[in-house]
């Protein structure tokens, strides 16, 4: 497998099955579509995802500001945010067996599982219905976010007056939505619950076109920092007539998966057509007092939009590596240290209880700074491999020398190079390697 080779979707969805990072949801029930749980090492890589994305678009910036608004909001957002009327895909209906199609799925006028004829397309929302309270009834109704940019829209005045902020400055949250695509698939790439992390980043109109060129740029950093090779990314640059109604510009980061070039990430200029229509809709003014020209004006909105389950998918994607050694292969996720699930892995040689006293030691030291594993069942070959395979970037291993010498060895999973630390200098050494 060269540098630029792709792995193949099943090859991955196996490993990420084997060894915890991704599990179908309900699975002794047969599954449900559209739904996954991510298991032991994918609730680290995902928290880690989490907290790179809030670190470097909230703590290290000055200008942004974090928010955790609720999943189910007033009904009335999704009317003025155009969800109610416009958040529908065309579907069709095979008369015999019943099955539901995208419009866009179907080449001809006949049902593609049976031959049965179809229905004409129909308005299918993709917006999850609720009901808020005992009575199921048309004014309980409501849904389940299908995205977390209102939330941020709906609470710009009271964040901005809270904070005292002044133009340019975004609000930036992170949190589960729901879609009920009709046809959910390509693993985590669509599915029906996911979580997304959103920017508005408010700025002075006349002033968008710069700073979406601004926020297409340090997005697109921001993958790469993170080790994301860059021939793995390009930019997509919607042409106007495929243009959202609300959007003036819309670039995406594109990522090249198992099956094609896609979305990563979405960076829209999105007018003040939000906060136009929540104005108009909620009867509150929500335009923007500039002290220094004395107006009152919308502010426009860029919004970076990403998805956690999608950058998961691509970081597995991109770090992915099989590498001749000796007469194996070597699996190995070359996963950037502040995604890696697990930082450190402690190993004693052998099972003699000396040594394996002393890994205890060594794990219960290192335990206190780093997310970290204990390993001593089969051979110390077969353990560095298990690590490889999970991205774990360093293995600390007791021999029989420490027992002497109270030195063990670090072995770095990407170059497989081994040097020997005294244990009192094991984790200013590790913390040398792991600072992000
Ligand atoms: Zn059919």
């Amino acid at each position: 497998m060269t540098e630029t080779t792709v792995v193949d979707l099943e090859t991955l969805v196996a490993l990420c099955k084997r060894r915890g990072f991704i599990f179908p949801s309900s699975e002794i029930y047969g599954g449900i579509g559209g739904f996954w749980d991510y298991g032991p090492l994918g609730a680290e890589l995902k928290r880690n995802i989490r907290d790179a994305w809030w670190r470097a678009c909230v703590q290290r910036r000055n200008d942004i500001v974090g928010l955790d608004a609720s999943i189910i909001m007033h009904r009335d957002v999704w009317v003025a945010s155009g969800h109610v009327a416009e958040f529908t895909d065309p579907m069709v209906d095979c008369r015999r067996c019943k099955r539901r199609f995208r419009a866009d799925d179907v080449a001809g006028p006949r049902c593609p599982e049976c031959g049965g004829e179809l229905t004409d397309a129909r308005r299918f929302n993709l917006m999850f219905k609720t009901f808020v309270g005992p009575v199921e009834d048309d004014a309980a109704l409501t849904y389940l976010r299908p995205e977390t940019a209102q939330g941020i829209f709906v609470n710009f005045r009271a964040v901005q007056q809270a904070m005292r902020l002044r133009l340019p400055f975004g609000i930036a949250q992170m949190g589960k939505a729901f879609r009920n695509e009709i046809t959910p698939g390509k693993y985590l790439f669509r599915s029906r619950e996911f979580e997304q992390m959103e920017i508005e980043y408010f700025v002075k109109p006349g002033t968008d076109e710069e700073m979406h060129r601004r926020w297409v740029d340090e997005r697109l950093s921001w993958y790469v920092s993170l080790g994301m090779r860059r021939e793995s990314l390009r930019l997509y640059e919607y042409p106007p007539h495929e243009l959202a109604h609300y959007s003036k510009a819309t670039v995406d980061i594109q990522f090249r998966f198992p099956f094609g070039w896609a979305e990563l990430e979405g960076i829209a200029n999105r007018t003040a057509f939000d906060l136009q229509q929540h104005s108009e809709h909620s009867g509150n003014d929500l335009r923007y007092y500039d002290d220094e020209t004395n107006e009152h004006y919308l502010p426009y909105v860029i919004e970076p939009s990403a998805g956690v389950d999608r950058s998961f998918l691509a970081f597995l994607i991109d770090a992915y590596r099989e590498e001749p050694d000796k007469d194996e292969t070597r699996v190995l996720l070359r996963l950037h240290p502040a995604l890696a699930p697990v930082k450190v892995a402690v190993l004693p040689l052998s099972k003699k209880p000396a040594l394996t006293a002393l890994a205890h030691e060594v794990h219960a030291l290192v335990r206190q700074s780093w997310p970290s594993m204990y390993d001593e069942t089969q051979s110390i070959g077969r353990r560095y491999r298990r690590q490889d395979e999970i991205g774990t970037p360093f293995c600390v291993t007791i021999d029989f020398q420490s027992l002497e010498d109270r030195a063990v060895t670090i072995r770095d999973r990407d170059t497989m190079a081994q040097v020997r630390v005294p244990i009192a200098e094991l984790c200013p050494a590790l913390a040398d390697r792991l600072r992000y």
